[in-house]
């Protein structure tokens, strides 16, 4: 039985290089020997994907702005009778949808349903939906196979999960849909042991990403995650919240650990805006502080903002660039307000009739895809853009400083 993987790869070069996705690498991991499995990566839109044949079986793993040219190919694929299994956040959360273009969909977390689609294939008895009853137990998550990652898309092809799921719920946020409000992590040996792994067999070279929604939730767990890397010497970027730099022991275990890059949702400058989207933990008299304190302590500042909010008006632009200035954010990035489907958000929005373009493929935080309150979407597109040329060389900067003290310029 031959099962081809496919990757699909953001064509924009700074959002694909930081990230790596361990989707397909966990599940080659779990792919009985039996199975003849390959891998391919392809890059967004690319119209000329060879369709390959000599395959039985294909798996794709869906992001929402990815979504309709996941669909194309899997239509391709059934045009010549071959079998679609998709998986990811945004078939999880509209299988319906999904079922409309492929064979098969694994909602949730595929670990502990992946043998059971390969074997209904196998006796061609395939089911529509793969739910796992429960979230799999941490300590038997797999080390994903990063060794088929193409090394020439990525700068670091070494990644790993720590933890899973968030316990915030933050109103746009898909984390907390995917994965029920829960936030569960490994223990600390595996996750050191696969890093050590990778160190040993060269996956690792210049940098390691922590993929967790939230690496340092549990600050019991984080703290000693970070005094076990430090023994590594390894350097590695996250996905954190404002309130870790309320603590400067962790904050300090966490540079000495290796952490160069940590990116942190701001979200909004203003309080109302943030409070309708529930991100209760940001406390707008506090940024400054916490920023310089993250910043001291040795870290890059990737700072990312929501733009559009019900609260926001005009003025946002000129407050948030101000906010950036003041707080000397490294990296600043901004996002027009994206309900991704499933999320509280777009629910809002939806009984509200504020959605206005349902073509998945704009949902990529750049495009207006719903009726703001405050100002029109020409207003918002344009201020957007004009924050991204204003602190276009604070960008630039940087970018370049994060790969200099990787030792990748
Ligand atoms: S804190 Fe971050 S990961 Fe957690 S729910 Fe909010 S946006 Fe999502």
């Amino acid at each position: 039985m031959k099962l081809r993987l496919i990757e699909i790869l953001s064509p924009n070069a700074l959002h694909q290089r930081f990230g790596i996705a361990l989707a397909l690498p966990t599940i080659m991991a779990l792919t009985p020997d039996y199975v003849d499995a390959e891998y391919e990566e392809v890059f967004l839109g690319d119209s000329t994907i060879k369709i390959n044949k000599d395959t039985d079986l294909v798996a794709m793993s869906v992001l929402t702005m990815n979504a309709p040219y996941i669909y194309s190919i899997a239509q391709k694929y059934r045009e010549i009778g071959k079998k679609v299994v998709l998986g990811g956040m945004h078939v999880s959360l509209l299988p319906d949808e999904a079922l409309n273009y492929c064979d098969a969909v694994v909602v949730g977390e595929a670990e502990s349903v992946w043998n059971d689609v390969i074997e209904d294939f196998c006796e061609d008895r395939l089911k529509k939906i793969y739910k796992a009853d429960a979230f799999i137990d941490m300590k038997e998550i797999p080390r994903a196979r990063l060794d088929i990652l193409k090394k020439k898309n990525y700068i670091s092809v070494a990644a790993v999960h720590g933890s899973r799921g968030c316990p915030y719920k933050c109103s746009f946020c898909s984390v907390t849909e995917f994965y029920g409000n829960t936030y569960r992590f490994r223990p600390v040996d595996h996750i050191v042991n696969e890093v050590k792994n990778m160190i040993d067999n060269g996956i690792y070279e210049n940098y390691l990403s922590f993929n967790d929604d939230n690496i340092a939730c549990d600050k019991k767990f984080a703290k000693s995650l970070f005094s076990e890397l430090k023994n590594l010497n390894i350097k590695w970027w996250g996905q954190a919240n404002i309130t870790i730099s309320s603590d400067p022991e962790l904050l300090k275990l966490m540079y000495e650990s290796g952490c160069v890059y940590l990116c942190i949702g701001i979200e909004s400058v203003n309080a109302k805006s943030l409070t309708s989207i529930d991100k209760s933990m940001n406390k707008i008299e506090n940024y400054i502080d916490f920023v310089k304190k993250i910043r001291d302590a040795g870290m890059i500042f990737q700072g990312t903002f929501i733009l559009g909010l019900d609260f926001d008006d005009e003025s946002i632009f000129n407050s948030t660039y101000e906010f950036v200035e003041k707080a000397d954010i490294d990296l600043p990035a901004f996002n027009i307000v994206t309900p991704m489907p499933g999320t509280k958000i777009y629910r809002d929005f939806e009984n509200e009739n504020r959605i206005i373009v349902r073509d998945w493929s704009k949902y990529n935080n750049l495009s207006v895809v719903y009726k703001p309150k405050l100002m029109s979407a020409d207003a918002l597109t344009k201020g957007c853009r004009d924050l991204y040329i204003a602190s276009n060389e604070r960008i630039r900067k940087g970018y370049n400083t994060f790969l200099e003290r990787v030792n990748c310029k």
